[in-house]
């Protein structure tokens, strides 16, 4: 019996829209081609959604995620909305549906198309190839530990405080992904903390470095400290297979690994939960990328991003390797044929539009698909 995948598209606001169309169009081709059954519902996330409800992730569309075997999402926020409170900014529309749903590993693969290489900020043959794994955990660390806060000491002195708090299960579960995926890929996992200076790091390395012992002898494991990590990216990139790392070291590490393939159209992302008695997780699937204000509504915007992240949902949600790979090929052909929109256009090509682009790749998995 086939099984029906639920999906969960939230399209946001800005581009979210206008990358969402042209993925919306492959999940149909999908059905269309190879009889694989999405049952998609959409909701509004961000600014769209306190524009209708008053707040940016309202309960009801929360309750959908919840149910959801995987959720898309495009991206939030805008000028619009940036005099509202913080508690309902669009962005904290994105930080409520990552708790509600326990997403704890963040996955960002850094992969440099080969069509693209000479749009990366180094030289092609250190970029050249690249396929490199970020996984960074995404609901503990510094950003949520307590105390955090501004205090008054007076005398026009004030005094910032955040925490830095990971215990052993926190650490471990994000481990136990990051290990699981370098299985799979090229068995080589490194793992990125500052044990050097903070006890916290320490704990990192000591829990990481256990779970590698016990259970995955046949994983190459390292530990890189954090600043060293930030160098070797942009000194030989392709040394590394699978990162992990915390949630701060990670946000700064996977936009300096973004940064090495060209363009924020072009990379997706995933987001994961645990997994229930049954083996389903809560997942997010979203392109790293914004709502680029500067270029919304003017079918400029780059879809790659978005229907990568699809892709992903195909791997780590639906285990369709199969379409996956094909929709993958089919973007390489795309960009190997010639085909930009104006974010990776040389200034002499005319780019393609949004929509233009999903023809391109639409077109292009029906050539493959014979
Ligand atoms: P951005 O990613 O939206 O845009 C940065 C630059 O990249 C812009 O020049 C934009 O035109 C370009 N760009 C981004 N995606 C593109 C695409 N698919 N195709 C072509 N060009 C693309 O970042 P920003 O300008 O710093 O932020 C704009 C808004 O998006 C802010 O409100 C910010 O808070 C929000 N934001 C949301 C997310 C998210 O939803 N996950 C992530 C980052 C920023």
């Amino acid at each position: 019996m086939t099984k029906n995948f639920k999906l969960l598209l939230l399209a946001g606001d800005g581009i979210g829209a206008e990358v969402m169309r042209e993925t919306r169009r492959v999940i149909q081709w999908l059905g269309k081609h190879r009889g694989i059954v999405f049952e998609m519902d959409e909701d509004l996330i961000g600014g769209c959604a306190f524009d209708a409800h008053g707040h940016p992730a309202p309960h009801s569309m929360i309750t959908k995620a919840l149910a959801a075997d995987a959720v898309l999402l495009g991206a939030v926020g805008g000028p619009k909305w940036a005099e509202v409170d913080y508690a309902h900014r669009p962005e904290q529309g994105l930080l409520d549906v990552r708790k509600a749903l326990g997403l704890f590993a963040n996955l960002r693969p850094a992969i440099c198309f080969d069509a693209l290489k000479g749009a990366s900020s180094l030289k092609p043959e250190l970029v050249s190839g690249l396929d490199i794994l970020i996984v960074r955990e995404l609901i503990g660390g510094i950003y949520f530990g307590e105390p955090a806060g501004i205090e008054d000491l007076g005398n026009g002195q004030r005094r910032g405080v955040n925490t830095q708090v990971y215990t052993t299960a926190e650490i471990e579960r994000v481990a136990r992904v990051a290990f699981d995926l370098a299985v799979k890929r090229n068995g080589r996992l490194t793992s990125v903390d500052k044990a050097n200076v903070m006890v916290s790091g320490l704990l990192w390395r000591e829990e990481v470095q256990k779970i590698g012992e016990a259970d995955y002898p046949h994983v190459k494991l390292d530990h890189m400290y954090a600043d060293n990590c930030a160098m070797q990216l942009v000194r030989a990139p392709k040394q590394f297979d699978v990162i992990v790392t915390d949630n701060l070291f990670g946000d700064l590490l996977s936009d300096a690994a973004a940064m090495l393939t060209g363009s924020l159209g072009m990379l997706p992302s995933a987001s994961l939960g645990a997994a229930d008695e049954s083996g389903r997780a809560h997942a997010l699937y979203e392109p790293v990328h914004g709502s680029a204000p500067d270029i919304a509504g003017q079918g400029k915007a780059n879809p790659i991003a978005m229907i990568l992240s699809f892709v992903m949902a195909l791997r780590y949600s639906f285990d369709r390797q199969e379409e996956a790979d094909l929709i993958d090929k089919a973007v390489r052909n795309v960009l190997s044929q010639g085909h930009r929109t104006a974010d990776i256009a040389d200034t002499e090509e005319s780019p393609l539009s949004t929509t233009a682009m999903g023809d391109a790749i639409l077109n292009e998995m029906n050539v493959l698909n014979v």
